[in-house]
């Protein structure tokens, strides 16, 4: 049977939820700790949903990110999915997704959202050792990590993403392998690692131009991005993209991976809800204020609240083409490259692609062209150099 969704244009929605109980120093998302907001921002968000809803997308994703949805009342997380399958046609097999942090959720609330239709669930651990979350500034400690971990199996989700964080100052290679197996004892579905990034004028960015501590060199923190990648492949999860692993030997791991996620990195089209959330149309990129109540006092006034918006003109395209198409390990199609551009890949980057190729950063077939796992370390400069070259 050929599914419907095969005959209409497939989208993504993500809901941003700009709420967290602690601020952590090193993160530079959108987000308050005024939860006195709430209704406010739910109230208003209810409103972009009907505005926006002038659209004839299938959205096979849903993401409700932030933030930390988790940290607001569960009944607002569930009147919001209704409004979106209200206001928007969403697939029946559609991927939804939420974001929670250990420490503010258990068995009950899990159990709502599994009520409320969610079918995955993404949970920052970030690390299973406490002098790291002490580091990193988490609200929680490792036993509420894996506490969060063991309730979500218990409410029944089959589908778990765990978020790992790697490269924090005084962590061991034996550290990180450690989180690493014991991330991989809950056999979740889906793992990611970070790297720690120092943001500019982030309070944890500050503490290190003071020296108050000193950032793991970079090449011991590339030495962790392959111990991560190696022992994860051999613990049956295999990369698609820099950050990302899904579990392998399932007969569906399309489903396992984060499919709203791979949007992004495919160039797909999504709309994106609350304030600082981006919206992507295939040609347009716009993105909502980074503030409550700006964003609030705009959909009051019946104004969709957008700070600003950009066309993109073919080179801007291509760029971000190669930037998001060398993140997955499947990498760039050559042909729909060709359809798209007008020009072939090799052509393009005649003059770069021998020396990539020798150095065993790129690898190029009849129809792709990707990173190779060396090359996956040095995918901006990669790219930087690629996209040097006249396009
Ligand atoms: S919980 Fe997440 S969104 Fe909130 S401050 Fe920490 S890292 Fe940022």
């Amino acid at each position: 049977m050929v599914s419907k969704e095969n005959h209409e244009k497939t989208a993504g929605i993500y809901v941003h939820i700009p709420f967290c109980l602690r601020k952590c120093p090193y993160c530079d998302f959108y987000s308050i700790t005024d939860i006195s907001l709430e209704q406010l921002f739910f109230d208003s968000v209810y409103r972009e949903i009907v505005m926006r809803s002038n659209t004839s997308f299938l959205f096979d994703t849903i993401y409700i990110g932030g933030g930390t949805p988790s940290v607001v009342a569960p009944e607002n997380i569930g009147r919001l999915i209704e409004k979106l399958h209200h206001y928007y046609k969403i697939s029946p097999e559609a991927q939804i997704t939420i974001e929670v942090n250990p420490g503010l959720v258990d068995f009950k609330l899990l159990s709502k959202y599994l009520s409320y239709g969610i079918n995955r669930l993404s949970i920052g651990i970030q690390s299973f050792g406490d002098e790291n979350l002490t580091f990193l500034g988490r609200i929680h400690s490792a036993s509420e990590g894996i506490k969060s971990i063991t309730d979500a199996k218990e409410a029944g989700f089959n589908n778990i993403s765990l978020d790992l964080i790697y490269g924090i100052p005084g962590q061991t290679m034996e550290d990180w392998l450690l989180d690493l197996s014991q991330a991989v004892a809950f056999k979740p579905e889906h793992i990611s690692c970070y790297m720690l990034t120092y943001e500019k004028d982030t309070p944890m960015e500050k503490r290190m131009r003071e020296g108050e501590f000193q950032p793991l060199p970079e090449e011991l923190a590339g030495n962790y991005f392959s111990a991560a990648n190696d022992f994860l492949n051999s613990n049956g999860y295999s990369q698609y993209e820099i950050s990302n692993f899904a579990r392998t030997g399932s007969d569906d791991l399309r489903s396992l991976k984060s499919r709203h996620n791979f949007k992004y990195w495919s160039f797909s089209p999504y709309i994106g809800f609350g304030p600082s959330a981006h919206s992507f149309s295939g040609d347009e990129r716009s993105w909502n204020h980074g503030n409550v109540l700006k964003y609030a006092e705009d959909i009051k006034s019946d104004i969709l609240p957008v700070a600003d918006t950009e066309v993109l003109n073919r080179e801007q395209k291509i760029l971000e083409a190669v930037y998001l198409g060398l993140r997955k390990t499947e990498g760039i199609d050559l042909k729909e490259f060709k359809n798209k551009f007008g020009v072939s890949f090799r052509e393009m980057f005649i003059n770069i692609l021998p020396e990539l190729i020798e150095n065993k950063h790129l690898e190029v077939s009849k129809n792709r062209c990707a990173l190779t796992s060396k090359g996956m370390l040095f995918h901006d400069s990669i790219v930087s150099m690629l996209v040097d070259e006249d396009i």
